[in-house]
């Protein structure tokens, strides 16, 4: 066997949840991925490894070579003997209408390493999604897997109308979409009842799921009034209406709308995964990156003099973390900070000190710096305060601790910097409108936002694209930078945001 391993992995149907944890393991390793064009790029958003879209059809590839099955199977081949880790990554299951097993058969052949790991196919996931079981005991007791697009070289269809009308179950046929009409018609010929309750799904599991509910005659209006895409599923039989009863993620909160995340991209995790808790799709929309400080002397010797200090100041969750992972690196851990009272700008702060099993002293009842500067007056009046933080900020601690002589030491333990632009599919979504939300999240962000704003995402603002701002600070800046802020959070952190967005799409303004 060569060196390297091919993994041929099922990535689910589109919600970026619904890969397996050996999915994910395996792209943890992977060395090279190539994906095709049914996987939900979010789910590469946080792989290292070198990443690569395959496509088979030009339709909706954008910009991208279309690769036959042939060239995919030899640069599977090739990247494995150079002894790389590659991951196949595909729609669904593999194995489910994915032409996985050629892509095995292919490696086996050239005596390549590999494994399969299955995935959820688009039949039971947009289904149960759509709150249809496709088995069930009053209804159905067997289901069928169908593919709705023959290979167009075969000469006579393979599919058996007569057998697949009398299968006594549910009948789930994948790509057929633009074959609806001749599925329909050929049922009912050879014996199905047109009445026979029937659905099309489109794009499941992803916050754009679309649901037609219809009988087997009606469905190709029914699908055309709609206007559903690809990929879309068609599903066949009584099991069809339990979706009366059960229908229940296009009812989440927020379904449907596409919302910008504008923190830096390696601290969006949390927001991103609400985002899709909440049934909305995360936009990214980086306006900073942060990084570790350009020079680590001055945190070093800081925390050699560590003794000298009464207070420890922190008025990020960053600046816990690069100080505390310092630390850690200098070979020290909290034990250095028992004799110092730590105080936090506010709750997500004081949050990511709990990570390193540490308590706050001081968590000011508002999020924002005047408010810590008040509480810490009266207990840090002729003290010493090191305040552990970024670059870039307002320096309220500093003045406003002057007044009751207490020294605040400030040093840089991560450093903000502004993103130079956004990548191209989400800079085309600001462009078209089709982003609903941006949500804001401190005075920088903003008037970074506002920057990176090209002349047709600008003309989106107020039309199509709305505005939520995390604190009153940060819809100041945002208005003196010339953006309209729809809607503030009543709790200062990305929940908040969220929340607030919410009570707009149930209320209106
Ligand atoms: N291997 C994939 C199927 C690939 S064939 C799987 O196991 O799911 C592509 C077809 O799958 C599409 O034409 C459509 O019928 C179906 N499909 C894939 N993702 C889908 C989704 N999110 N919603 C509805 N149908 C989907």
């Amino acid at each position: 066997m060569a060196g390297g391993k091919v993994y041929l992995v099922g990535a689910g149907p589109g919600d970026p949840g619904l890969i397996t944890i050996k999915g994910i393991e395996c792209l943890k390793q992977a060395d090279l991925i190539l994906y095709d064009g049914l996987v939900n790029p979010l789910l590469l958003e946080h792989v290292s490894s070198e990443v690569e879209r395959t496509c088979r059809v030009a339709e909706g590839c954008q910009n991208r070579r279309v690769l036959k099955q042939d060239e995919i199977n030899e640069r599977l081949i090739a990247a494995a003997r150079e002894g790389k880790t590659v991951v196949r990554l595909k729609g669904g299951d593999p194995f489910i209408f994915g032409r996985g097993s050629e892509e095995a058969a292919a490696l086996r052949e050239a005596g390549i390493d590999f494994e399969i790991v299955p995935g959820i196919t688009a039949a039971t996931a947009a289904a149960g999604y759509a709150g249809i079981s496709v088995t069930h005991r009053a209804h159905a007791s067997a289901v069928a897997l169908i593919t709705g697009h023959e290979d167009p070289t075969k000469p006579d269809s393979s599919l058996d109308y007569e057998a697949l009308s009398r299968f006594p179950g549910t009948l789930v046929f994948y790509m057929g979409l633009h074959n609806l009409k001749h599925i329909v018609s050929s049922l009912i010929e050879a014996g199905k009842s047109g009445d026979t309750p029937a659905a099309a799904i489109s794009r499941g599991t992803t916050p754009f799921q679309k649901t037609v509910q219809s009988t087997l005659k009606g469905l190709p209006e029914s699908v055309q009034n709609a206007g559903l895409v690809a990929p879309s599923l068609i599903v066949i039989g009584e099991c069809v209406t339990l979706r009366d009863q059960i229908a229940w993620f296009e009812q989440k909160p927020l379904f449907g709308l596409r919302i910008g995340i504008t923190r830096s991209e390696d601290q969006s995790e949390s927001e991103i995964q609400q985002a899709i808790r909440l049934g909305a799709q995360p936009v990214l929309l980086p306006t900073i990156e942060i990084s570790q400080p350009a020079d680590w002397a001055p945190v070093d010797q800081a925390i050699s003099r560590l003794k000298d200090y009464d207070w420890l100041v922190f008025t990020s969750a960053n600046g816990v973390r690069y100080f505390m992972d310092r630390l850690w690196e200098l070979g020290l851990d909290s034990r250095q900070l028992s004799h110092l009272k730590i105080a936090t700008i506010g709750p997500s702060t004081a949050e990511a000190l709990l990570a390193y099993r540490i308590r706050a002293d001081l968590v000011p009842p508002q999020y924002r710096a005047e408010a810590l500067a008040e509480s810490l007056k009266p207990l840090a009046t002729g003290q010493k305060l090191l305040w552990a933080g970024a670059n870039r900020g307002r320096e309220v601690l500093i003045t406003e601790l002057a007044e009751v002589s207490a020294t605040v030491d400030k040093i840089v333990v991560y450093e903000n910097h502004d993103v130079s632009a956004w990548n191209e599919e989400s800079l085309k979504l600001l462009e078209s409108g089709e982003v609903d939300w941006v949500g804001l999240s401190s005075p920088s962000i903003a008037r970074n936002f506002e920057r990176l704003l090209t002349d047709a995402a600008r003309a989106q603002l107020g039309k199509s694209i709305r505005l939520a701002s995390i604190s009153p600070v940060t819809s100041q800046a945002a208005q003196e930078a010339g953006l309209q802020i729809d809607v503030e959070a009543k709790d200062y952190h990305w929940d908040g945001i969220f929340t607030a967005i919410q009570q707009y799409a149930a209320s209106g303004p």
